[in-house]
């Protein structure tokens, strides 16, 4: 059985967290030749085809940084009927339909009258499936590629393995259930 372990590593992190001295995060650990480079808070570089960050301690890519920035940016005014968006479902269905919950409920009842609603709701449906499936294969190949001893298990809880862990069987294992799910969701899609 694996021992879970409690790096030093880890206590210099949090306790720079604490002090809100992110940018003294001093060792991490990049890639598959586990070479070690110092990055600090804010740093931006290219490793593997993707640009890399380090945010609140912890590496991430950047790109995905940047897409999440863009989507947290909520408009002023909806896009479509041009009225201010402050309801508390224009924030959610912003997301989803880029626009407002008025547009939305608008757009689902002309659907409803032209019978073109169940359609609708299947492709909605299916597509918020598979962006789940695309991040959290993201999340899970970049978790495994942070650290060699540490893996985000099924539940999303991290665990820290003493003697690390395979990084290619488990980077495969990822992909293979990641595109059977995704076969999955197209086959519904075509049906
Ligand atoms: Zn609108």
């Amino acid at each position: 059985m694996l021992k879970k372990e409690f790096k030093r590593k880890d206590v210099e992190r949090m306790r720079n967290l604490i002090k809100g001295d992110t940018g003294k995060s001093a060792e991490l650990q990049v890639g598959y030749t586990a070479k070690k480079e110092n990055r600090k808070e804010g740093d931006i570089w290219e490793e593997s085809g993707k640009k890399w960050t380090i945010k609140d301690g912890i590496k991430q890519t950047y790109t995905k940084l940047d897409k999440v920035k863009k989507e947290a940016i909520l408009p002023l005014f909806c896009p479509c009927c041009g009225t201010l968006m402050k309801k508390r479902n224009d924030t959610k269905m912003y997301k989803i339909h880029k626009k407002c919950f008025d547009c939305v409920i608008e757009m689902e009842t002309q659907l409803k009258i032209e019978g073109k609603y169940e359609e609708y709701e299947k492709k909605v449906i299916l597509g918020n499936a598979k962006d789940m499936v695309d991040d959290y294969e993201t999340y899970l190949l970049e978790s495994i590629n942070t650290s060699n001893t540490q893996y985000v298990s099924e539940k999303g809880e991290v665990e820290r393995w003493k003697g690390g862990i395979d990084k290619e069987k488990l980077s495969k294992e990822i992909k293979e259930a990641a595109s059977e799910f995704k076969e999955k969701i197209k086959q519904a899609q075509n049906d």
